[in-house]
């Protein structure tokens, strides 16, 4: 089988150096984010452009081999990797380019958040995306993207226009609402079942000045400043975003204000006084600033699980649920998290794109951290319990960009039956063979 990978990848010409395992920097290239997701493909391609990665997408078809494909390489379970197969590492193609009179921006499929965000706030522009800079946009996008300019302005897929995407038979073809629009919708959630992306157009917002509100709180003050925080939270207007963090050092909420500064510290001031106990404060922090603020805290190679869910509000029982789960955390580094959603993501119908669970009102993750393979089992057991004490299950669908599991049910439970058999015709369609199956996999409909 590898003979025939390598012998199809020769034969192709890409002109992109094709690294295999006794390329001197193999290792370096076959690592993703999550150090749990130690694997060794058999070569990974790194394309210079569109025609490489056609080029690419047929050889592994040929071959036979899993293909992985990889944008900013932050997939949870590890799937922009395989043992064995091949690997499009799609970060050389990173290019944003923004056309001012049009208010859009193109950007490669392998561009990180901090790319796109370092070409478009300059502007004045946003694109709502997600809150760690080294993440990829391309799997953010392609299965939703949430983050702190989403209330306003909805989620990434919600300023999604268009995508280049190359197929599974390897032809070139431009997805928007008016050039396949029923590919257009499943892609605006679907995940990397459908192609690969080597381009996409999004819509940019006005960013306009952003104040942020940061506090600590003492763990043992965690129920009183949850329930102070969902209470405060329910009354604000959609320029108004927070998130908390819990974990043994203490409580951390942060609320963001886009709207009229002269409002901004009687709005956020209230989150600094949710309980005694908080150090912190309210500032104008740059929107750079605050979109990579925690990206040492998730750096690559950590050890990493995760899984989450929805909420229609942050329940009594899962404010004892979180206490007790920080209580008996195998590791430091293990923390719940939860971002406030609403607002603009609720503008579109659920049944308008691939996406689903667009009523919530909160995303959550329970997401341990830790550094070594001793710690691998508890960690990993920590994570699920705590995810399966926080479930809701009243709510229907998840976000299958944040799951750490895969399995035939994963996709199935996230996307609902109805819209799992509508991304299953898809599928068929454009991917009868399941070669883009290294994802929350859809199987093509029988
Ligand atoms: C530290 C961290 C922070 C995060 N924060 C947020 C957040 O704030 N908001 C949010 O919404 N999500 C967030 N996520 C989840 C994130 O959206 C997913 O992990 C997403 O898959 C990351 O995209 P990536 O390109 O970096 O991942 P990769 O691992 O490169 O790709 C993941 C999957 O996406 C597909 N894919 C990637 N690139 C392409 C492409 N060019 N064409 C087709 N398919 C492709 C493939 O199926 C691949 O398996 C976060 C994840 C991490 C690890």
């Amino acid at each position: 089988m590898s003979n025939s990978l390598l012998d199809e990848l020769s034969a192709a010409a890409l002109r992109c150096p094709v690294i295999t395992p006794d390329h001197q920097d193999y290792d370096r290239y076959r690592k993703v984010w999550n150090g749990v997701a130690d694997r060794r493909p058999l070569a990974i391609v790194r394309p210079l452009d569109v025609e490489d990665v056609r080029k690419a997408v047929r050889a592994a078809a040929a071959a036979g081999v899993l293909l992985a494909v990889r944008g900013g390489g932050h997939s949870l379970p590890g799937l922009s990797t395989c043992d064995d197969g091949l690997v499009l590492d799609m970060s050389l193609l990173n290019s944003i380019t923004i056309d001012r009179d049009a208010r859009t921006v193109e950007v490669g499929g392998g561009a990180l958040l901090g790319d796109l965000d370092r070409a478009t706030v300059p502007e004045g522009y946003v694109v709502p995306a997600g809150v760690i800079s080294h993440t990829g946009v391309a799997g953010l996008t392609l299965g939703g993207g949430m983050g702190w300019a989403s209330r306003k302005y909805g989620l990434t897929i919600d300023s999604l226009l268009g995508a280049e995407i190359v197929t599974a038979a390897g032809d070139v073809i431009w997805v928007s609402a008016t050039s396949d629009p029923e590919l257009f919708w499943g892609i605006r959630g679907g995940g990397g079942n459908f192609g690969v992306v080597t381009r996409f157009k999004f819509k940019l917002h006005p960013l306009g000045r952003i104040l942020v509100g940061q506090w600590n709180y003492p763990m043992e003050n965690a129920r009183q400043v949850l329930s102070a925080l969902r209470g405060l939270v329910r009354e604000q207007s959609r320029d108004f975003s927070a998130s908390f963090t819990a974990s043994q050092s203490g409580v951390n909420v942060t609320a963001v204000w886009s709207g009229d500064a002269a409002r901004a510290q009687s709005v956020l001031a209230p989150f600094g006084a949710l309980a005694n106990g908080a150090s912190g404060s309210v500032e104008r922090l740059p929107y750079l600033s605050l979109q990579s603020r925690n990206d040492e805290d998730f750096a690559w190679s950590r050890r990493y699980y995760a899984k989450g869910g929805f909420w229609s509000d942050i329940s009594d029982g899962a404010i004892e649920d979180i206490v007790e789960a920080i209580a008996s955390a195998p590791t430091p580094g293990c923390e719940i998290y939860a971002i406030q959603l609403g607002g603009a993501i609720c503008d579109v119908p659920d049944d308008a794109t691939a996406y689903t669970g667009r009523s919530a009102g909160y995303y959550w993750l329970s997401e341990p951290v830790w550094d070594t393979i001793a710690d691998d089992d508890r960690c990993i057991a920590w994570g699920r319990a705590t995810a399966h004490a926080l479930s809701d299950p009243s709510i229907t669908g998840n976000y299958v960009n944040e799951l750490g599991e895969t399995g035939s049910n994963v996709a199935r439970d996230a996307y609902g039956p109805a819209k799992y058999q509508r991304l299953a015709r898809l599928k068929a369609r454009l991917d009868p063979q399941n070669l883009f199956r290294l994802n929350q996999n859809i199987k093509p409909q029988e």
